[in-house]
């Protein structure tokens, strides 16, 4: 049967290597994964409860309008409820704002930095869109206006992680409203994906969040799988104009948050002691695991988000296959087209300090 060639030659996202597949496969009682940039802490007990509580409406539909979740999202990121669209997991909004905006435009095409987050590519190119991609400054720091050169006629979206995985690099707030101001007068949808906002701690790192009453053409991703903790539970929230959150909720699946993210979600907002740990954990494993790798002569980018990625000097795959089979789970980036790039995830301090202890063990350099 007839598939698109496109189709043929897409290589699937690669999830990071789960502890339980990595236990069987080396025979390991105690593996640690810093792989996923998922939250050190594990689920938040309030939420737990939050989850259990929903058993008994387990044989009823999900509201589809999350209405209980709009409301306290509203609230707390002080939008309109008319500002707001959910998916499962950033993932799901990606795609449907490619179909809205790029399906059915002559050679549509999207737009973003080399080395931005790959599910951007993957899902170009299952809708079978171009890619254009603008080269980086050095150390992976995106250059807008490189970014903005590059924009076509035929470009629909512009797709920018701040701050950006697998880099950790970020963008001040003076590039993001350089590139706002471009996309604006050609009424190109500008995507500010901040999955890592609440790890950015540079003091030129400005949230789009706060940029929405001035461009028509922003659209603002935040996740709960980093900081909150529910990346198992799959929810990624827009925040747009009206216009764009209208259409967004006319073509998605009509249940697409399920009973249990719904009311996890609520709870997550309204313990916010639980980011504030997240943070704190995060930013000193930050520093430690810099301060670490630098003294073992590596040259980590400096990092807005909760992970490290760093340049290894060795074959990234061979060094994340010899650390795996002492039960250290890291992200090997070769799919991003650096073979000798790793990506490590901040952890509690006993889990960086076993990849540290495991790294020293098999470096080749
Ligand atoms: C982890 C991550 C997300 C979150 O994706 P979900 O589908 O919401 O889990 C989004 N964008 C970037 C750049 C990420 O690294």
């Amino acid at each position: 049967m007839w598939v698109p060639s496109e189709l043929k030659k897409l290589v699937a996202y690669q999830p990071g290597k789960p502890i339980e597949e990595t236990k069987r496969e080396f025979g390991l009682s105690e593996v640690y994964k810093l792989a996923s940039n998922e939250n050190p802490l594990g689920p938040n007990p309030r939420v737990v409860e939050a989850c259990q509580k929903v058993f008994s409406e387990l044989h009823r539909y999900p509201d589809g309008a999350s209405m209980d979740l709009r409301k306290a999202m509203a609230e707390f990121y002080d939008v309109e409820e008319t500002q707001l669209a959910f998916g499962n997991g950033s993932d799901e909004l990606i795609s449907l704002l490619m179909r809205i905006y790029c399906i059915g435009f002559p050679k549509a095409a999207v737009l973003m930095p080399e080395m931005s987050f790959i599910a951007y590519k993957i899902a170009a190119k299952t809708h079978q869109l171009q890619v254009i991609e603008s080269p980086l400054k050095p150390r992976f720091e995106v250059d807008v206006d490189a970014l903005i050169q590059r924009w076509t006629p035929e470009t629909r979206i512009i797709f920018l992680a701040n701050p950006n995985n697998p880099t950790g690099t970020y963008l001040s707030g003076a590039d993001i409203r350089k590139l706002l101001d471009f996309a604006e007068s050609r009424q190109t949808l500008v995507v500010v994906d901040e999955a890592y906002y609440e790890y950015a701690r540079a003091q030129d790192y400005l949230s789009a969040m706060s940029l929405l009453p001035d461009y028509k053409c922003l659209a603002v991703f935040r996740t709960f799988s980093k900081a909150y903790g529910l990346a198992g539970l799959r929810l990624g929230a827009l925040i747009s104009s009206n216009e764009v959150i209208d259409l967004v909720n006319r073509i998605r699946s009509p249940f697409n948050l399920n009973i249990f993210v719904q009311a996890a979600a609520m709870e997550a907002i309204r313990d916010q002691a639980y980011v504030t740990r997240s943070q704190q954990v995060t930013w000193e494993g930050l520093d430690f695991l810099t301060t670490s790798l630098k003294a073992m002569g590596y040259d980590p980018i400096p990092s807005q988000a909760n992970f490290i990625f760093f340049d290894a000097k060795e074959s990234g795959r061979d060094l994340f296959d010899r650390m795996l089979r002492k039960g250290m789970i890291v992200r090997p980036v070769g799919n991003y087209g650096l073979p000798n790039h790793i990506r490590v995830s901040v952890g509690l301090k006993n889990e960086n300090e076993f990849f540290l202890k495991c790294l020293k063990e098999c470096r080749t350099t």
